[in-house]
This record gives structure tokens, sequence and C-alpha cells, in this order.
């Protein structure tokens, strides 16, 4: 490695940026991946060293599952200090997920991880993968005085930095496949790259990076419609193990004020099971009290996701099942914002 330039590790986890398409059937199958500075020269023509590893068989991310993010986890705590930035290439479907749990697993983070990948593959014609993986590796590289610019896990896609807990996927055709509807973008690719740093996650600077593996994934997502059945209802609530839930609500955090669903709800909590509140709108905030129609949501103990995305949500309830916090601290751990999830 060349002494003054930055160090940053290429991690390939799989997903269709790596993918070619094999000549004779047109299937696409993930490629060698040491030779992935042989197939874009312009890598080497960036300012930083760049190392590659690889996940021994690459995923769709469709199949993307706890053990491989404790294993992303440990490929970065592994390498923390020999590099300056980390670069993840993922599949974009469940991108947002990965991306907004390692948010949680990474505390203390002081070095850019950058999340990118792509809608086309990087050996098609029209591929939008050089450009989300040169820019995300310039993003990883950034510097101000010898340290990194970016200290946070981030989405890169599409010309945009988004903080990495905040994004969605919006789109599956779209090479704007990604939004981060309640939080401004970190920066964004024209001409010049433009670093919007008063938004920028600011790590305590004396705090060392602490990884955290224990995930508990003993959860629900329930979205809510009308017309939801009790039995159903019922039926998850008894699931065996289950510890949490993140229920999608309507518009500020509102559902129906029908007895038999509130008392569910209330002798679910009273079992132990933690229920998150969050909108199933795409942007804006849950506001517990605002409508009779949450106000009881409130006073039986429901946490407020306040303006959390539903992955963000699923991931922090993992995360934080998996810290053993006391049931009557859960909640108000739960509601404090702890990467710049929520407002
Ligand atoms: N199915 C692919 C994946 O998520 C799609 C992509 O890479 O964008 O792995």
């Amino acid at each position: 490695m060349t002494k003054n330039n930055p160090n940053i590790l290429l991690i390939y986890t799989g997903g269709t940026i790596g993918m070619i398409k094999d000549p004779e059937t047109g299937a696409l199958r993930a490629f060698d991946f040491d030779n992935l500075l042989v197939r874009i020269p312009e890598l080497k023509l960036l300012d930083c060293n760049i190392e590659t590893i690889s996940f021994e068989e690459p995923i769709d991310s469709s199949n993307m599952a706890p053990k491989y993010w404790v294993e992303i986890a440990e490929i970065i705590e592994d390498n923390y200090d020999a590099f300056d930035g980390f670069v993840i290439l993922h599949g974009s479907d469940t991108m947002s997920y990965t991306a907004s749990i390692l948010s949680f697993m990474l505390e203390h983070l002081a070095k850019p991880v950058i999340f990118t990948g792509s809608q086309l593959p990087i050996g098609d014609l029209r591929t939008d993968a050089k450009e989300n993986l040169i820019t995300s590796i310039q993003v990883a590289s950034l510097q101000h005085y010898n340290k990194p610019v970016i200290k946070e896990v981030c989405l890169y896609f599409e010309y945009k930095l988004y903080r990495a807990n905040r994004t969605t996927k919006i789109n599956a055709e779209h090479f704007e496949a990604f939004a981060s509807l309640n939080y401004p973008d970190l920066a964004e690719s024209g001409v010049h790259l433009k670093v919007n740093n008063e938004y920028l996650f600011k790590p305590n600077p004396r705090k060392s990076l602490i990884v955290h593996k224990e995930l508990d994934s003993n959860i629900a997502l329930i979205k809510l419609f009308p017309g939801i059945s009790e039995a159903l209802l019922v039926s998850i609530f008894n699931t065996p193990n289950l510890k949490g839930v993140v229920m999608e609500t309507y518009g500020a955090g509102n559902c129906t004020t029908e007895s038999w669903f509130v008392s569910l709800l209330k002798d679910t909590i009273s079992k132990g099971i933690h229920i998150v509140n969050v909108t199933q709108c795409s942007g804006g905030s849950v506001m517990m009290g605002q409508y009779e129609t949450s106000e009881k949501l409130k006073r039986i103990g429901v946490i407020s996701g306040k303006d959390i995305t539903s992955e963000a949500a699923i991931s922090k309830l993992m995360y934080l099942l998996g810290q053993n916090i006391s049931a009557n601290l859960f909640k108000t751990i739960y509601e404090t914002s702890l990467r710049g999830e929520m407002a």
C-alpha cells in the first residue's frame, strides 16, 4: 500500500453489481472478484489503494440474513485499523436493511462504511455500476487533515450519498432506486462532489469502535390495513419467543379504536413484548396523541418510532433486543436517536 493515499477495503457480498452474463445461457452469475481491478481499469486512476475481499459464496441480497450481517461486521472489525474506509458491494433489494443494521452494530464508528450496488451488472453497456462504485470509493477516500470526512454508515446510489439508516428502496427499475425522505442527502455528485457537512454524523472522538454481534430476530413486522382481523393479529402476537413487533400504522401513527385491538396490544405489552409504532407513509413522523386514534396507543406503552424507516426500526429492534436492556429502560432507549436514525 502507498503511504499517503487512503487505503480502501472493497467488500463484495453479492448482488447484480458484480455479476456478468453467461455468454451461453444468458443468466447472471457472480464473477471472480479478484479480477475487479482488471475489469474496471478506471479504478487504477483513483488516488487511493484498493484491496478487495469477497464472500466465499456471493449472494443475491434477497438471501440476506443476520449471519451475513455478523460476517460483514467481522470483516470491518478485523480490518478496521489497516484501512481508512470501507465500500460494501451489496444487492440493492435488501441493502437498506443491511446498511441500517450495520449502523447499529458498529458503535463509535469513526471511518466511512459506504454501501453501494447497481441496477445493471458492471459488464452491461448501460451500467450504473461504474459510477456508483467509483464515487463510493471517492467518498470513502475523502479526508480532511488526514482524518476521514465521513464517519458513519452510508448508502451511495445514483449521484446521492445518504445516511444508510434513513434509506428505503423505492424503485425496482429506475437507476434512482433509493430515497431518504426524512433526512437530507449527505452529499451529491455532479461536476463536483458536494458534501453537506452540517448533516454528517459526528461520533464522539474519544470512543473506540465497539462491534455488536448479538442480534435477536424474534420479531415481527405488521402492516395494518382496514379490515385486518383479530384472529390474524392474535396468531402473530402468540408466536413462540416473540420479543418485539414493528407495527406500521396509518398517517401520523393512527390505528383503529376498536376495543379488541387496543386490549390485544395492551395484553401483548403486558407479556413483555415491545411494540413499536411506525408510519406506513414513506415520509413524515408518528405523533402519538395527536388524534384520538393514536392516543390510546400512547397510554398503553406503545413505543414511538417517530420518523424512523421500517428497515431501521426492525434493525434497531433486533440490535436492542440483543443488548439485554431492562424492560423499563427499553422504551426510552428505543425512542432515543442512537445513530441519527430518527429525529
Ligand atoms: N436481486 C438483486 C439483489 O438484491 C438485485 C440487485 O442487486 O440490485 O441481490
